[in-house]
């Protein structure tokens, strides 16, 4: 405060500058400002004639540009008509952050009326405006500036939703895949059989789905270890997608068991496409350990069927082809 009781007014002005702009301390702004004090801001409600009501408005200012604001003092004069009475008026450019977004104010208007009260200088008055002629076209409101300000608010939107729907997409994902083989988890297989079967009962449409199971896994997890069981896993499910039409919904059911669910496909179908995945398996050679088979069952919907029923008679089907030898498909009507 110690500027502002040397009685000069240039120095009290600036001081008010920097304690307002600079260290943006709300507390300290209140201590220059007379008990009369009124203000004109630039904003369409910055309009008040009392110490309150004004002090809000500063409040106000300061809590959505709580950083320091840098200000260029272009041009100043002071006028003092009587002893105790001064007029300050400047044009200053602002520079500032919103959002981390640079915003600029350039040829700012801003006239203060000071008293001199006891040897200190206190505002009474202060009005600021913006120019309108810098813009052209004579425009009534900083155009020029609420239109960059608006383009730097978009782009932020803009790119916050960019940023959320990327995650959303990822979200979804992630609730819909199973991590190791990136096929569907069993969740979606399950909706996926509930909505098949309400359709198939409306429009009484076949529907077949394929269990397929491999055969003694746990033998290359024992003698590979399970790093390696897990990529025959991955290659499966590739084996399993390339092998399937782009309307079929295929899934990791759990452990080392895929469910394939065929919409519009009779069984007869099914079976034949569970033998070609059963042939393109046998035939393949898997990274590190070489052959393996899978063993399939399958099923077409029945007329009141439930997804337990349906699911029941797929497994019956898998069971009894692994009790048969493996590396077969059973059916079961
Ligand atoms: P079967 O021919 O009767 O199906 O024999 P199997 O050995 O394949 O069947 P079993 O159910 O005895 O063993 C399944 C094995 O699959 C045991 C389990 O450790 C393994 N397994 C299940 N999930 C994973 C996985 O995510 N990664 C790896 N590496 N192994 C898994
Ligand atoms: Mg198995
Ligand atoms: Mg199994």
């Amino acid at each position: 405060m110690s500027d502002i009781e040397t009685g000069d007014l240039e120095q009290a002005f600036l001081s008010y500058l920097r304690v307002y702009f600079k260290e943006r301390n709300f507390e300290e702004v209140k201590q220059f400002f007379s008990r009369r004090f009124s203000v004109f801001g630039t904003g369409l409600d910055e309009v008040s004639f009392k110490l309150d009501a004004s002090i809000s408005l500063f409040e106000r200012d300061i809590s959505q540009v709580p950083d320091p604001i840098d200000y260029e003092i272009l041009s100043m004069h002071i006028q003092k008509p009587f002893d105790n009475v001064g007029i300050v008026a400047c044009v200053l450019n602002l520079k500032f952050y919103i959002l981390k977004e640079e915003v600029r104010l350039n040829g700012l208007r801003y006239s203060t009326v000071w008293i001199l009260n006891q040897n200190r200088w206190q505002m009474e008055h202060k009005h600021i405006s913006l120019p309108t002629v810098e813009h052209g076209e004579d425009e009534a409101y900083p155009v020029k500036e609420i239109e960059e300000r608006n383009a730097v608010l978009e782009r932020l939107v803009n790119e916050k939703t960019e940023e959320l729907r990327s995650l959303n997409i990822e979200l979804n994902k992630l609730a819909v895949t199973d991590k190791l083989t990136s096929l569907y988890n069993r969740r979606v297989l399950e909706e996926t059989i509930y909505m098949e079967l309400e359709r198939s009962k409306r429009y009484i449409r076949p529907f077949s789905i394929i269990m397929l199971d491999i055969d003694h896994f746990k033998e290359v997890n024992d003698t590979f270890g399970h790093l390696v069981g897990d990529k025959i896993l991955l290659q499966f499910a590739n084996i399993i997608l390339e092998n399937t039409r782009n309307t079929d919904v295929c899934g990791r059911w759990g452990g080392e068991e895929f469910l394939i669910i065929c919409p519009e496909t009779e069984l007869e179908r099914a079976m034949h496409m569970a033998n070609k995945i059963r042939q393109v398996v046998e035939n393949f050679i898997f990274e590190i350990i070489g052959h393996k088979t899978a063993s399939f069952g399958v099923t077409s919907y029945k007329e009141h069927d439930s997804i337990e029923s349906i699911l029941e008679r797929v497994d019956k089907a898998l069971y009894r082809a692994k009790k048969e030898g493996r590396n077969r498909v059973i059916m079961s009507e």
